[in-house]
């Protein structure tokens, strides 16, 4: 506190110095000039002892007129930048304190405030910005801990009704495949949080490679053949033979995996899931599309957000961190999805990626 104050101290003789240097030059100056002019054009001679008393004079009002302008220094000061500057920093103290709901009122439009008008707006976006991150971070924890004990608890619920004595073997069968189907549900949890996670932290470098994308698109197609059959739903393709892209053909699986198993998840028996594959020379359009229950308008807005289901009655099949997924892998390779989509009728996902530059310049020459 003693340094602070002798800092000021030092600050004020600082600039009182100033003052009394400017003001004893400028006087200084006008005095020559006054005596030059005096005694060339009216002859006026000035004694030594004129000069002396009205040096001693004009020396004290210098100290004076210095004095007075460091007063005046010191207001404008304080007015204008210690107080504006003390509403930021205690707003800065209270986001430290986690309130990051403060907001630093804008000081008058003078120009004079320009700069701490800017200052005060680039942190009121800074506090929005961070508060929207803690909402986020908050929701995001209370998802987790809400998706881990969903099937925590019914793994422990088929596991007290396993100890049973009585139980008949179909129960059994029944309960031990309750926890199977729920610890696999978890593991695929824990596995899309992880993932989603490094996607976002961007420890996952996307490694381009040129692969064959219309053979990926029928392999994943391939692995649902199960479903598909199980369930009696129609496949209709219209894939484009030997399209090369240069990309991450892992993440991009990550991506096909998780729009067609939503596809067959959303179409009951007798729909159909159509996926087509086109492309240019520059970009390559992958369509899936289904004859499923759609989606609202009001559902579409929030689809590619963590942890949001809007279908309720699939929602033991999945934890809604797919599209959450699937939307920061397209972004990772800037490309661009889309989504067209009717309740009741069904739904169009479009992905649109660039083909790379081997290609393009391959095309080239
Ligand atoms: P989940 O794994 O729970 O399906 P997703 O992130 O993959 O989560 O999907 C989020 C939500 O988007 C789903 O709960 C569903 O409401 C909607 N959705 C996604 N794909 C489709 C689709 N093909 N048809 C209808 N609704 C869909």
């Amino acid at each position: 506190m003693k340094k602070l104050n002798f800092k000021r101290v030092l600050f004020i003789f600082n600039s009182w110095f100033v003052f009394f240097m400017l003001a004893a030059f400028v006087v200084t100056c006008c005095m020559t000039l006054f005596i030059t002019v005096m005694s060339e054009t009216l002859n006026i001679t000035f004694t030594e002892e004129n000069i002396a008393a009205a040096a001693k004079l004009t020396f004290g009002n210098v100290i004076l007129i210095s004095l007075l302008f460091t007063v005046i220094d010191a207001v404008r000061r304080r007015l204008m930048v210690d107080r504006p500057t003390k509403r930021i920093t205690d707003a800065g103290n209270k986001i430290t304190d986690g309130d990051f709901s403060v907001r630093i009122q804008p000081l008058s439009e003078s120009y004079a405030y320009e700069s701490f008008n800017s200052i005060i707006a680039c942190f009121n976006k800074m506090a929005e910005e961070l508060g929207s991150v803690e909402t986020l971070r908050t929701d995001f924890i209370a998802n987790v801990s809400h998706e881990l004990k969903t099937p925590l608890a019914v793994m422990q619920n088929y596991g007290t009704m396993l100890q049973a004595p009585d139980l008949s073997e179909e129960k059994r069968i029944e309960y031990a495949k309750g926890i199977t189907d729920n610890s696999r549900r978890l593991a695929s949890l824990i596995t899309n949080i992880l993932k989603l996670n490094k996607l976002e932290n961007q420890q996952i470098f996307p490694v381009s490679k040129r692969f064959d994308l219309s053979e990926q698109l029928c392999r994943s197609l391939l692995q649902f053949e199960e479903v598909w059959e199980k369930k009696g739903i129609d496949i209709e393709t219209d894939i484009e033979y030997g399209i090369y892209i240069s990309s991450d053909a892992e993440l991009l699986g990550l991506v096909w995996n998780n729009l067609l198993s939503n596809a067959f998840k959303f179409t009951e028996s007798g729909g159909t899931v159509s996926v087509s594959l086109s492309a240019d020379s520059v970009c390559a359009t992958v369509r899936i599309t289904d004859t499923g229950c759609g989606i609202s308008p009001e559902t579409g807005a929030h689809i590619f957000e963590k942890f949001y289901q809007g279908d309720t009655s699939h929602a033991m099949q999945g934890n809604g961190l797919g599209l959450a997924l699937v939307k920061r892998v397209v972004d990772i390779m800037r490309g661009e999805i889309s989504v067209e989509s009717e309740a009741g009728k069904g739904s169009t996902f479009t992905v649109k990626l660039k083909r790379g530059e081997d290609i393009e310049r391959e095309k080239a020459d």
